[in-house]
């Protein structure tokens, strides 16, 4: 509905203050050689070359692309910064068939151009009215700063076209800028990528500027192709355009679902489209031309959702249907506040496409170079080196957490006990069952710094009963004994990290939303619990998995929010790392140079990035190199897990009875016939 204000004293703004350009963080230096071996893996890669551990895990190309992309990340984000001063913010309202005179299009106009004259802001605008009002509109925001484009042209220069509109034409009434490719034009009016790139084409060779507007469907979008098609169609509109010609061009990314629907793309999303649009412009025109281009979003944008959006490093503008036709709410959209009230926000790539259907417990080992992390339900291990595709084990059975473990092993939380496994041998031997008798199995598990293993429970069915039965455990590396250490049960546990000194501990109980710090004596366990941090009402979802940082901050993935947040030793959030997917399930601090903020998440239905491992640099932060479980039990009899096979194909090809005296064994996992002593085979 067109609401006009009349004189610009009816212009009211949430936001009075005039802003300037964006203020400018340090850029974090990358680390070329890294990034060459990364390139140099995933060249041998695409060659069909198997993994550097020669394991029987796939050679994962994409994965190693995006393994490319976690160097260059945090450089685009301090690029942005930087960029701050070269990629000047751009805002455009598309009046579409509105208003419905030309009178109501002058006052309109005249309201805009107040609101630019009001505000002093680092801002490029301009408005998009219908073809008829295009020459009032122009004189009307004559000297204002607002600039007028035309919604579409036709590329001839003259003849039989009919109902058709030159950019010569435009041009001549005082357009500027015109938009191409449209998602109404390409859905309603039938204009395919040909068309736009014709379109886009005499836009550049008339002096105009092309505002080409790329989308994907609301179907698209649930495959996961919205990357996909923004290439494909940057690809056919921008065949021949060279790069000295892209200064007349914009790009609008325009998620189809979300134009006029109420439906806004969350920044996150936004920002992981337009880092892969960036990405295009990197790969196909070079680093300078992919920092200068102005990448808009267009889809609902509100007062209320423009100054989050504005914050993802590579959106940099917004074009705007609705909202631009009440000159106030236009006015407050391009006054947007770059830096808002509250903590500091990243955003998270996509770094390996892994598909977990449950990603949890990533743990980095300094001294191995590599990141750990599971896929509970599936029962599978991930091993990373950050150079070659990730080496995938599976278990066959539900495993809840890795640990790392002396001698190159690692210590797994198994549904059937806690075991040390070691990846080179792919020897496993069960140290200590884990609440045999209960539904309930191993969740969050981490060594503490004092080489013992804790670890929590998980109530298989407490989204039914919420019944807090699960304990928290921790097996002591001399003697083996696993002890309880809380003094309480619960339903869920998650949190579970220490402090450098390692003698604060903190954990939580999903469901409370309420994450604990307490006092770890290495002897007694923890003690002296005080709340550390409670999630607002405001906030969906529960703290699940999270890891401490060298200056005692508390990192935590909030499930349901779509966030990894840094909480102060005094309970305060001071940053956000957001995630274009909604269940973030636990983070980790690793890679060469304790500065990368690993996150696993979850499926969700309708993203197919959902499940994989994220990955975001962060400037100020280093991790805690992660201790090793210390116990000395010898792996050399264990039983050894054949390639190929899930250790329950495994299990299940084992006879259940003593081949001695032919007596069943007294458990799954008894090693001794209880009957003539036999050792099993
Ligand atoms: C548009 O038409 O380009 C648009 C983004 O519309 P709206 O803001 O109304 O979704």
């Amino acid at each position: 509905m067109l609401r006009l204000h009349h004189g610009a004293s009816a212009l009211r703004f949430a936001r009075p203050r005039p802003r300037f350009g964006r203020s400018a963080r340090a850029v974090t230096p990358t680390k070329a050689g890294l990034l060459d071996s990364f390139r140099n893996v995933s060249k041998r890669s695409q060659n069909g070359a198997k993994s550097a551990t020669g394991t029987t895990s796939e050679v994962d190309v994409a994965a190693l692309e995006r393994a490319v992309k976690l160097e260059t990340a945090p450089v685009r984000q301090g690029e942005k910064n930087e960029a701050n001063t070269k990629r000047r913010a751009v805002m455009a309202g598309n009046w579409k068939l509105n208003p419905k005179t030309a009178a109501d299009a002058k006052t309109l106009a005249a309201l805009v151009g107040a609101a630019r004259r009001d505000v002093d802001a680092d801002v490029d605008v301009f408005v998009c009215p219908p073809a008829p009002f295009l020459a009032d509109v122009v004189r009307v925001l004559e000297g204002s700063g607002v600039a007028v484009g035309c919604q579409n042209i036709y590329w001839k220069d003259s003849g039989a076209f009919t109902g058709e509109m030159t950019a010569e034409m435009a041009k001549s009434v005082g357009c500027t800028h015109v938009l191409v490719g449209h998602s109404e034009r390409r859905e309603l009016f039938g204009e395919t990528d040909e068309h736009t790139r014709l379109k886009t084409r005499k836009a550049i060779d008339c002096g105009m500027t092309a505002v080409l507007c790329i989308g994907e469907t609301k179907t698209e979008y649930e495959a996961g192709q919205a990357r996909r098609v923004c290439s494909r169609q940057l690809e056919a509109a921008l065949e021949g355009v060279q790069a000295d010609e892209l200064s007349q061009v914009i790009v609008a990314y325009e998620p189809v679902w979300a134009i006029g629907t109420g439906l806004t793309a969350t920044p996150a999303i936004a920002q992981s489209v337009h880092a892969g649009i960036r990405q295009w412009f990197r790969e196909k025109y070079g680093d300078g031309a992919a920092s200068k281009i102005r990448i808009q979003y267009g889809g609902s944008v509100k007062p209320e959702t423009v100054d989050e959006l504005m914050q993802a490093p590579d959106v940099d503008g917004c074009l705007v249907g609705g909202a631009s036709l009440v000159a106030e709410q236009f006015g407050r959209i391009f006054n947007f506040d770059p830096t808002p009230e509250g903590p500091r926000k990243l955003w998270a790539e996509e770094v390996v496409p892994c598909g977990n259907q449950l990603g949890e417990s990533p743990i980095w080992s300094e001294e191995r170079q590599t990141l750990y992390w599971v896929d509970a339900p599936a029962g599978t291990l991930f091993s990373w080196d950050l150079k070659s595709a990730p080496v995938r084990t599976n278990f066959g059975e539900v495993l809840g957490c890795v640990g790392l473990r002396s001698g190159g092993t690692l210590i797994l939380g198994l549904e059937s006990g806690l075991h040390a496994f070691d990846p080179a041998t792919k020897k496993l031997k069960l140290l200590s069952e884990f609440e045999p008798g209960l539904n309930t199995r191993p969740n969050d598990g981490r060594v503490d710094r004092f080489g013992n293993f804790v670890i929590g429970s998980y109530n298989n069915a407490h989204r039914v009963d919420a019944a807090p039965i699960g304990g928290l455990w921790r097996l002591r590396a001399k003697g083996q004994e696993l002890e309880e250490i809380l003094d309480y049960k619960f339903r869920c546990s998650n949190c579970i990290c220490f402090t450098k000194s390692g003698t604060t501990m903190f954990f939580c109980d999903t469901p409370t939303r309420k994450i604990y710090q307490f006092d770890y004596d290495p002897r007694v366990g923890p003690m002296n619990r005080r709340l550390l941090y409670e999630l607002p009402s405001s906030v969906p979802g529960g703290p699940d998995g999270a890891q401490c940082d060298d200056d005692g901050n508390l990192w935590a993935a909030i499930s349901g929010a779509g966030k990894v947040i840094r909480i102060t030793p005094e309970g305060k959030v001071n940053l956000e790392i957001e995630l274009p997917v909604k269940q973030p399930t636990s983070v980790t601090i690793g890679g060469p140079m304790l500065d990368t903020v690993f996150i696993t998440t979850r499926a969700e239905n309708g993203r197919n990035d959902a499940g994989s491992l994220f990955a975001c640099r962060v400037d100020d932060t280093r991790g805690i190199p992660e201790p090793e479980y210390a116990d000395s039990t010898s792996l050399a009899n264990a039983e050894t897990l054949t390639p190929g096979l899930t250790r329950a194909e495994q299990s299940a090809a084992k006879s259940k009875f003593c081949s001695d005296c032919g007596v069943a064994f007294a458990s799954k996992t008894a090693r001794f016939c209880a009957n003539c002593g036999a050792r099993r085979s």
